[in-house]
């Protein structure tokens, strides 16, 4: 890595942040003919923020397998004979959307996302990253046939570390350099417009001069203070399921020059986490703490009791939102119960060597097991359970099935199966906090706006920064699609503004 005077460089374009919204930035401006400077919070070896942890779950729409080969050609020649892709329209996108949302998100912000989302599909690919069918995450295989529930088709191949490094290839190639372990700390407007950045780099600060600015620098989801301060009591002490360098820093830094603060910020995403999983992700393990299979189990607390209804939807659209339910649970923990019917049913992050699991042959002998949790209580639970369950529906992952329990205080809604097949397995979790909902609020062309609606001149946001998109709940994979989207979208605008700022964003205040 050759090191990088940061006095002497006066870049069209400076990114701040260094995960996949900014890098999306970053191209695109540089596409855009800009000449695009990186900064980066975290040294080289933890770069890539959250997009580092992610599965690689990638949400975009298609009206049927053409669209699929449109962004992965090679699935033309591959045997699709006993796969149904289903079709994802933008009317279901919209609908999941905002049904998740409970009808808030932003409809300029979710008309750019999803209208846009298959053409930055293309995109993306066009960058090098490369996806792959998602079987066996978003399929399951039932009557020798995988059906796609949920519409993510494709994912991203290797997940993020494998996306991150084929856009910091991208990157170098373009020759745009990134300064490692520089933080941004303050930005610098002068006579209305945004004329760069002040940083720390190497113990000093250095004021970097720029013609426009991306913030691409995340959420305020690993900053403690922050989120007992946005999203309650408690929240403090849960754990971060990614990057430690996402204190809310740009978020702070756009407010102190008038932005606009937008969007559900007692707000975040958050799901069930390895109780003993460390304080913030790990880059070795990746999302694999997580354990998102409760749809086919039961849920239970310290007082052996079900509090939500586990099969509500698929986990891609209740996941995000029942890591806040631990929150609300006396020690804010939960065990995830299954019996050996559904063993195979779960995902690879149940049988990683770091999970805190307890398995037995009886219930009665799980009981003992479930630590923190009152025996008697989880044994009525599961007693009450089993015989509400209908077991005269039939039993289909791919589907909401209708397979219900009838009578209980929270009735399981889909896929409820009686525990009565050993061995029983139960696994134990706590909240993991993914990515803060809170942001600023930005124009059509990515721009940062004031807390009047006038835009901040030369000042763009992108990815996590960009509020407005999710309230209370998200779809899985739109965190990826939605930083490709507005950080392509940024780095085309900033791009256009550095070459021509009279005509663009000064004017529009005047
Ligand atoms: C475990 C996990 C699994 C996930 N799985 C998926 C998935 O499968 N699909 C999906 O769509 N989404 C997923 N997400 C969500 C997704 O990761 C995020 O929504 C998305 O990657 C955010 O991209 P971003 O570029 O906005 O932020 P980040 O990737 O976090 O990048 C922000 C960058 O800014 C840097 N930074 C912070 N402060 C400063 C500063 N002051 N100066 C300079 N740099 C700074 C940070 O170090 C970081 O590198 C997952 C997240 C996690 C944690």
């Amino acid at each position: 890595m050759p090191a990088i005077d940061l006095s002497t460089e006066q870049p069209d374009v400076l990114v701040v942040g260094a995960g996949n919204a900014a890098l999306c930035a970053a191209i695109s401006a540089h596409e855009n003919d800009a000449r695009v400077l990186m900064l980066e919070a975290a040294p080289f070896e933890e770069r890539g923020g959250n997009s580092h942890f992610t599965g690689g779950a990638f949400r975009f729409a298609f009206r049927g397998v053409d669209d699929l080969v449109a962004v992965l050609p090679s699935l033309a020649h591959e045997n699709l004979a006993n796969v149904d892709f289903g079709t994802y329209t933008e009317e279901q996108y919209f609908d999941d959307l905002f049904a998740l949302t409970q009808y808030r998100s932003d409809p300029e912000l979710a008309e750019i996302l999803v209208r846009g989302s298959l053409d930055t599909a293309k995109w993306v690919a066009r960058q090098g990253v490369r996806l792959q069918p998602g079987l066996g995450r978003q399929a399951y295989e039932v009557d020798g046939k995988f059906k796609f529930w949920g519409g993510l088709a494709l994912h991203i191949w290797g997940g993020g570390p494998e996306m991150l490094k084929t856009l910091y290839a991208n990157v170098e190639r373009r020759g745009i350099p990134i300064a490692y372990a520089t933080p941004a700390v303050e930005l610098i407007r002068e006579n209305g417009r945004l004329t760069g950045v002040i940083a720390e780099h190497r113990g000093a600060t250095v004021a970097i001069r720029a013609g426009a600015v991306v913030l691409a620098c995340g959420g305020f989801e690993s900053n403690p203070e922050m989120r007992a301060r946005y999203l309650g009591p408690g929240w403090e002490l849960a754990k971060v399921r990614g990057t430690r360098f996402n204190m809310g820093a740009g978020l702070a830094m756009a407010q102190a020059i008038g932005a606009q603060p937008y969007g559900h910020w007692s707000g975040c995403h958050s799901v069930a986490w390895d109780i003993n999983a460390p304080p913030h992700g790990d880059l070795t393990v990746g999302d694999q703490f997580q354990k998102h299979n409760y749809p086919f189990g039961i849920l239970v607390n310290a007082r052996g009791e079900r509090y939500v209804d586990e099969g509500a939807n698929f986990h891609s659209h209740t996941y995000a939102k029942y890591g806040a339910e631990i929150v609300k649970q006396p020690g804010m923990f939960a065990w995830q119960v299954f019996d050996a019917k559904v063993s195979h049913l779960l995902r690879s992050e149940y049988r990683i060597r770091r999970v805190t699991k307890a398995q037995a042959d009886t219930l009665e002998a799980l009981a003992t097991k479930l630590e923190g949790v009152d025996a008697e209580g989880f044994l009525r639970t599961v007693r009450d359970f089993n015989a509400a369950c209908r077991c005269d529906v039939p039993f289909n992952p791919n589907v909401l099935d209708g397979r219900t329990t009838q009578g209980l205080a929270i009735d399981k809604t889909n896929w409820a199966n009686p525990l009565d097949t050993p061995p029983f397995h139960a696994y134990h979790v706590t909240t993991g906090v993914t990515f803060t909902f809170g942001g600023v609020k930005i124009s059509r062309q990515a721009e940062v706006e004031d807390l009047y609606g006038r835009i901040i001149p030369g000042l763009y946001a992108a990815g996590e920064m960009v509020g407005g998109l999710f309230y209370h709940n998200y779809a899985s994979g739109t965190g990826l699609m939605s930083g490709a989207t507005f950080g392509r979208l940024a780095g085309a605008s900033a791009a256009q503004f550095a070459r021509a700022p009279i005509s663009r964003g000064v004017a529009a205040n005047a």
